[in-house]
């Protein structure tokens, strides 16, 4: 089946939040549109709220009159199938209930021509499940949009085991022609998404669930890495009875893969009622006037050092070349040493070492480590951890030297891999796994991460930032200190890292 879609008018079925959106964007790209839901009247409610955001879009300037006019004229609600029996795609964003889905297209399936591709928006089931029982299972399509669907532009274009090639295809360039940045995606659980984005959350409630790091700490981490929110205050946004529904049904469908292990800490979040901004009262509090924690960003002095030395890992260019510039910008003289095991400053016993993913602790006793983070530019917070022997001195000297070459340095427990080295590592692992396991291809999950979750990288940027030896050396040490399944690396990143090596 190789439907042609550029001129098919569309059937948008629920017209709540996603099927408004998704009937809006058709219009927009010069679709007649058909808008129906099963609560009466809910479709010309959809169309009188859509008015109003197309007006005062028109008062911004950012329509025309006769763009607001076409897109309203070409959306007809409707209040049954029967007036939409020409249509040549069906976008489903009814109820996420698997039942309600497969009847609605066994029911359309009925009625509509052999040609009419059917789309669902769902975020979580499964295509190959709702096709089951159809005449023709191959013209059942995901075409997954994010919230809010006239502003985000990916659309994560999902095949179940019985869909035809041409059919998605179809999708695709519909989706290009709506103005979106489609990804081909297999029919996974989460798909690309709501999958590869499970660490973000996860690592930061195991930080908090262990007392390792204070959340406003982790969210100003990984805001400093570019992140627009740091994942307590996204989860807070979020609501955490959502988020932890979607952590649940990834770990149920993956047969409780520990990889997906929901947190204990969220949970009694979600227990208690501490829903986040909707329940005044998340990881943070939003009673009024109860302000958000900040992180101290205040700089220590830095006291006389006697010989400082910048160590740098062969290969580590980039690593050496950030350390120098913040150096010069000091007025702080090292000498080089550039053959060294790792990256980092010496100040005679002190070392303060970029993280491999080991604790401080396992390296020697006046250690220092610190986080992944983006070399010069970036925001100064940065996460450490000193080994438990290291001095109070020691510990000092080596904040005040993290501040002299302007970082904000916050310290957390001495855990592998801090906070953005052991989020990131997940992160990577888990798009590697998605890629071995054929969910999409690399160029796809950075696109999706970025444009679905706005992520200031995708996470195969960053792997060709960090290298894969250092990503599988985090997630190795993880491994080593948690033991389980949980950071077992993706067999894609040992390939990557053997490819590697004898590459070189
Ligand atoms: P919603 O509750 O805002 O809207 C659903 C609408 O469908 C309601 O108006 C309801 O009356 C109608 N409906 C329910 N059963 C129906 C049926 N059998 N026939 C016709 N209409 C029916 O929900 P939503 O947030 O728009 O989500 C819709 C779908 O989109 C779900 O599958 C959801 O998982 C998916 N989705 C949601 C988001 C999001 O952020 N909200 C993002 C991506 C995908």
């Amino acid at each position: 089946m190789n439907p042609t879609l550029s001129s098919a008018k569309v059937l948008v079925v629920g017209a709540g939040i996603m099927g408004a959106g998704i009937a809006q964007v058709a219009a927009q790209a010069g679709h007649s549109v058909y808008l129906m839901d099963a609560r009466e009247g809910a479709a010309r409610q959809a169309c009188a709220k859509l008015r109003e955001s197309l007006d005062a879009l028109l008062a911004k300037g950012k329509f025309t009159q006769a763009q607001v006019d076409g897109i309203l004229a070409r959306i007809q609600p409707v209040d049954s199938f029967a007036q939409a029996l020409d249509a040549g795609l069906v976008v489903e964003a009814i109820v996420e209930n698997l039942d309600a889905k497969r009847a609605l297209f066994a029911e359309l399936e009925a009625l509509l021509s052999d040609e009419c591709v059917l789309a669902s928006n769902t975020s979580s089931l499964s295509i190959t499940a709702i096709a089951k029982g159809l005449r023709d299972p191959s013209r059942v399509v995901g075409m997954h949009f994010f919230n809010p669907v006239p502003l985000m532009k990916l659309v994560e274009v999902v095949s179940g085991l019985q869909t035809a090639p041409g059919v998605a295809q179809a999708i695709f360039d519909l989706s290009k022609a709506w103005g979106k940045v489609p990804v081909h995606a297999r029919s996974t659980p989460g798909f690309i998404v709501n999958r590869i984005a499970r660490p973000f959350y996860a690592e930061a409630l195991a930080l908090m669930h262990e007392q390792a790091a204070r959340p406003e700490v982790i969210d100003a981490c990984m805001r400093a890495i570019g992140f627009r929110m740091g994942p307590c205050e996204l989860m807070d946004l979020i609501g955490h009875d959502t988020n932890f529904a979607v952590t649940q049904a990834v770990y149920a469908a993956n047969f409780f893969d520990k990889r997906y292990t929901p947190s204990l800490a969220q949970s009694a979040l979600v227990d208690g009622g501490m829903l986040g901004r909707k329940s005044g009262r998340g990881i943070y509090d939003y009673a009024a006037g109860s302000k958000p924690p900040v992180v101290d960003l205040q700089a220590l002095p830095l006291p006389a050092t006697s010989h400082l030395q910048l160590h740098s890992r062969a290969h580590d260019t980039q690593g050496m070349t950030d350390w120098q510039a913040r150096l010069q910008a000091a007025g702080i003289a090292a000498d080089l040493v550039t053959d060294s095991e790792w990256t980092g400053m010496q100040a005679g016993h002190l070392q303060i070492r970029q993280t491999d993913g080991r604790p401080a602790s396992a390296l020697g006793a006046q250690v220092l480590v610190y986080d992944w983070h983006v070399p010069q530019g970036g925001a100064p917070v940065l996460a450490f951890a000193a080994s438990s022997g290291a001095t109070e001195d020691n510990i000092a000297l080596a904040q005040a030297l993290l501040g002299a070459l302007g970082f904000a340095p916050q310290r957390v427990a001495d855990q592998p891999g801090l906070v953005v080295a052991r989020t990131l590592a997940m992160l990577v692992n888990e798009a590697a796994d998605a890629v071995q396991q054929g969910v999409c291809d690399s160029a796809g999950a950075d696109a999706a991460m970025k444009l679905g979750v706005n992520y200031p990288a995708g996470p195969f940027e960053w792997l060709g930032r960090w290298g894969a030896a250092e990503v599988v050396q985090v997630l190795e040490a993880l491994d080593a200190h948690y033991r389980g399944e949980r950071y077992r690396v993706s067999p894609w990143l040992r390939h990557a890292v053997w490819q590697a090596q004898h590459a070189a």
